[in-house]
């Protein structure tokens, strides 16, 4: 059975070796079992069940979404000898007629259908009437609310197993993690289906989260030591701080173009060509940059502000590297980073149960930034595949964190906030901690409670980073309207003394010289 699938893969597609996990699917798939693949873009998911289809008797039915890379898909079939045709509501009339009269004699191999078309009572009919090897459910995420492109036909998909009970499913994604995993496989009824992840992992990309101290020359030195002739992507979250990032980098003597869905077509258009043809463009965008852009020598991809996931952080820093040299993601990230996400989101229209899926998102995205432990291991863990070592290769592993025992500052620092009634912003708690006589706190007689003046053991930027810590591991909430924080459920513990926090120590990062930046 694996020699016809070699046969398959050297004569038909003209590959000499299976990439894996393609050839142990193809051998689950081809013996009859239910297969679950994750594999990024690019990874040879088609194969998987292409090959399975040539090789099982009667068609090989595909369902995707996208009708537009349907056709690709089957002119490319075709091309290489195999009897593929696909039925959506984009054919002419009688084609979709012709397709099934095909393979009710047996003359094709492979038929894609998009989900609408499939749902159809006749269209089921007709498949029930014929012989069918497997079902692909490509972009299975579409079938989960927890996913980013949920679409609800696909939830009628888990008819399949009750229609075609002896017919063998296999649902392929890129984009899925543990939770989206696991929506897919009860939804579409994968449960004892062969789940197979693999080649998330680009080894080649360092991964670095700094702290924010001031993130322009932050970013500034990082492109002078390390990336000077190189091609990169800084990305900002709001088209005005794009702007004003290009035209600093620009005065700085980095060759920096703007990228945003503000721009005139034609700009947007002038600037990722010069990203393209010409050597060491850094493009800062927004995340509207890099659909479809295929650049493979991109050396470094920097995240000024926070990604809302970590599907986002993945997919954005992905786009450096691609030619598998090494290459560098950098962000830097702050308090304000956390808060103003927090803000964003409680503040959103969205329903809740839609704003408890992005929270959790976020908190995922933070306890990456947060950890102290390998970030690769953190990363792969979360889409479910996991790497047995430490990496080597981000900046946990070259470079371990220390942490300090932050009990009693984190005492302080909750006391403080319920102290003052649980409406300010950070600022202002810290001056109360640091005992410092600012207008507000006299106004608000803030020296007269109990917690004024009990944190002058820390600095400014010490009492930061403890506040950015409770915030990012959930022990305070932002309050949306101007980001006060409040105390939730989650910090009672450690404000009764149950419970001991350990904090990140953060390295101290040096102000640049104000020369460095006028050269
Ligand atoms: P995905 O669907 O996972 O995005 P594709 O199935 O489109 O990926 O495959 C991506 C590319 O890799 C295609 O150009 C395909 O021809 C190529 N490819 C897939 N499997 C192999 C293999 N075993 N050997 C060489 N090239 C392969
Ligand atoms: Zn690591």
């Amino acid at each position: 059975m694996m020699q016809e699938a070699y046969n398959i893969l050297e004569k038909v597609f003209g590959y000499t070796q299976f990439r894996s996990p393609q050839d142990e699917v193809v051998n689950s798939l081809v013996a009859g079992q239910d297969v679950f693949v994750l594999m990024p873009t690019g990874g040879g998911k088609s194969l998987c069940y292409q090959i399975p289809a040539l090789i099982r008797p009667g068609v090989g039915v595909v369902i995707s979404p996208l009708i537009a890379l349907m056709q690709d898909q089957v002119s490319a079939l075709c091309e290489v000898g195999v009897r593929a045709a696909c039925m959506n509501s984009s054919m002419p009339p009688g084609h979709n007629a012709e397709v099934e009269n095909l393979v009710r004699k047996g003359e094709l191999d492979l038929v894609y259908i998009a989900p609408e078309r499939l749902m159809l009572p006749s269209t089921l009919e007709w498949l029930s009437s014929v012989s069918v090897s497997l079902f692909a459910i490509d972009e299975a995420h579409c079938v989960a609310q927890w996913g980013h492109d949920f679409r609800s036909e696909y939830l009628q998909l888990s008819i399949l197993q009750e229609r075609f009970p002896a017919v063998p499913r296999i649902a392929l994604t890129a984009t899925a993690d543990a939770k989206t995993q696991e929506e897919i496989v009860a939804r579409l009824g994968l449960q004892q289906a062969a789940v197979y992840i693999s080649g998330f992992d680009r080894p080649n990309i360092q991964y670095r989260i700094t702290q924010k101290v001031k993130a322009r020359q932050q970013l500034l030195s990082f492109i002078q030591q390390e990336h000077l002739t190189d091609a990169g992507v800084v990305y900002c979250m709001s088209r005005n701080k794009v702007d004003s990032t290009a035209k600093w980098l620009s005065e700085q003597g980095i060759k920096a173009l703007p990228y945003h869905a503000g721009l005139s077509k034609e700009e947007r258009q002038q600037n990722q060509e010069r990203f393209l043809r010409e050597e060491s463009v850094v493009i800062v965008a927004t995340i509207a940059f890099g659909m479809g852009i295929d650049k493979p020598d991109v050396r470094f991809v920097a995240h000024l502000d926070l990604p809302k996931s970590i599907e986002a952080y993945y997919q954005e820093t992905g786009r450096a590297g691609r030619d598998g040299l090494p290459s560098t993601a950098w962000m830097a990230y702050g308090l304000e980073d956390v808060i103003k996400l927090k803000q964003m989101m409680a503040g959103s229209e969205a329903n809740e149960q839609f704003k408890r899926i992005e929270q959790r998102k976020l908190d995922s995205m933070l306890g990456l930034a947060e950890i102290t432990s390998c970030r690769r291991q953190t990363l792969m863990n979360y889409f479910g595949e996991a790497l047995k070592e430490p990496c080597g290769n981000c900046d946990n592993c070259l470079t371990p964190v220390k942490t300090w025992n932050g009990t009693d500052a984190a005492r302080k620092a909750l006391s403080c906030v319920y102290r003052t009634g649980q409406r300010f912003g950070v600022v202002h708690l810290i001056n109360v901690l640091r005992g410092k006589m600012t207008d507000k706190v006299s106004q608000f007689n803030h020296h007269q409670v109990t917690t004024f003046g009990i944190g002058e053991d820390l600095s400014d930027t010490q009492w930061r980073s403890v506040y950015r810590q409770l915030v990012a591991r959930g022990y305070l909430s932002v309050n949306f309207d101007h980001g006060q924080l409040f105390l939730n459920d989650k910090c009672r513990a450690v404000l009764r003394g149950e419970e001991e926090v350990e904090f990140r120590l953060d390295p101290v990062v040096k102000k640049q010289s104000s020369r460095s930046s006028r050269e």
